[in-house]
């Protein structure tokens, strides 16, 4: 530990350098001394690792501070411990991104981050819709969906070789699903490992491919599931149900189902949020004298009286009669709004006792109108 080289020193750059010039030097230097560029260079692998230590400190600001303040001492835990250590290569070094940077991206795929592909996968998720009517999204249900997922085939296990055959290694990359090649680059020719073609980076070849699934080990099936709809829900909400997704892959989890919801519309309520609201028609006769009403609410009818002289489109709230909040506590409201029908095709006898009525009626029985010939004739001037 003693002899560790300055950070600065190490990446050639003077103390006061910015951190756009300690990331051109890292590059510059990590092209130069990265080992799949060197390999067999025990030298270079030693200076790949002194510039990611350094770099790790110098790009971080706190610790490019406390080693300001301290030396190594301040950013090296393992510091008087003796061992020293920690892993070579830390900090997220990747050949891929170095060149990237030189070549836009376009270098062949050269040194990029290979994924294993025999390691563990989360399947990717699926969806599908399923139809409440507007009472059971209220109240919650149970409801039975069938939906396409992608799933381990049945016949195969999931190994896509034919019942009875098994897959072998590949004979062209002995099984570790990487070959070596030689690329020609500006920096020299270079050794570098791909995806084996062969087994497609498996390692593994399959001679006959299972018949049920042509050797993916995978199938499309429709599954059949009850799934639990909770109490509020509203129209176009996701329902996630965890682990119905598809398959995944090396013994990786399923993913998620996303069950879009849809709230058939209701013949007399509308949602607005967690109110209902609804229209209640009465007759003119019970506006005016008022009247005990049958009003529907979600939870059956209740009655409510009317008062005396309500008019066209008075709203009044049932306190608590709304839908339930998810997850929540307590209800919306339901507010109702009356609507007065006004009689057509009367006898002549009801044509008579309007007439009478309205005979003796007085002007302040009809306030809003008389406020109304008022305006006109302020209008008018007359
Ligand atoms: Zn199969
Ligand atoms: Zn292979």
């Amino acid at each position: 530990m003693a002899d560790k080289r300055d950070y600065y020193e190490v990446m050639g750059v003077p103390k006061n350098a910015t951190d756009a010039e300690i990331k051109k030097a890292y590059r510059k230097l990590a092209k130069k001394y990265h080992p799949d560029l060197n390999p067999g260079d025990k030298a270079a692998e030693a200076k790949f690792k002194e510039l990611n230590e350094a770099y790790e400190v110098l790009s971080d600001k706190d610790k490019r501070a406390r080693y300001d303040q301290f030396g190594h001492a301040g950013v090296d835990p393992n510091f008087g411990g003796g061992t020293g250590g920690g892993s070579p290569f830390t900090g997220d070094i990747d050949l891929g991104d170095i060149f990237d940077s030189f070549f836009g991206g376009g270098f062949g795929g050269f040194g990029r981050r290979t994924v294993n592909p025999n390691a563990p996968r989360r399947g990717s998720d699926t969806e599908t819709t399923v139809n409440i009517s507007f009472e059971e999204a209220a109240k919650g249900c149970k409801k039975t969906i069938t939906f396409q997922k992608i799933d381990t085939c049945d016949i195969c296990g999931g190994s896509g070789a034919e019942k009875g055959t098994s897959a072998r290694t590949c004979p062209n990359c002995n099984g570790t699903g990487q070959v070596r090649i030689s690329q020609r680059t500006p920096f020299g020719v270079v050794q570098t490992s791909r995806s084996c073609d062969r087994c497609g980076g498996t390692g593994r070849v399959i001679d006959t491919p299972c018949s049920a699934c042509g050797g993916k080990g995978r199938v499309r099936k429709s599954k059949t599931i009850e799934i639990n709809i909770p109490a509020g829900i509203d129209n176009e909400q996701i329902l996630n149900v965890g682990g119905q997704g598809n398959a995944g892959s090396n013994g990786g989890p399923a993913g998620d189902l996303h069950v879009y919801v849809n709230v058939r519309p209701h013949p007399i309520f509308e949602r607005r949020g967690n109110d209902v609201w609804c229209e209640v028609p009465i007759t003119f006769t019970q506006a005016a004298l008022g009247a005990e009403v049958v009003v529907p609410t979600i939870d059956g009818r209740v009655s409510y009286q009317v008062r005396e002289g309500t008019q066209p489109g008075d709203v009044f709230k049932l306190k608590g009669k709304g839908i339930p909040r998810i997850g929540g506590h307590g209800r919306g409201d339901q507010y109702v709004r009356m609507t007065i029908e006004v009689p057509k095709n009367l006898s002549p006898r009801q044509k008579s006792l309007l007439q009478d009525f309205d005979n003796v009626a007085e002007d302040k029985n009809y306030q809003k109108r008389k406020s109304f010939f008022d305006k006109i004739k302020d209008m008018f001037g007359e």
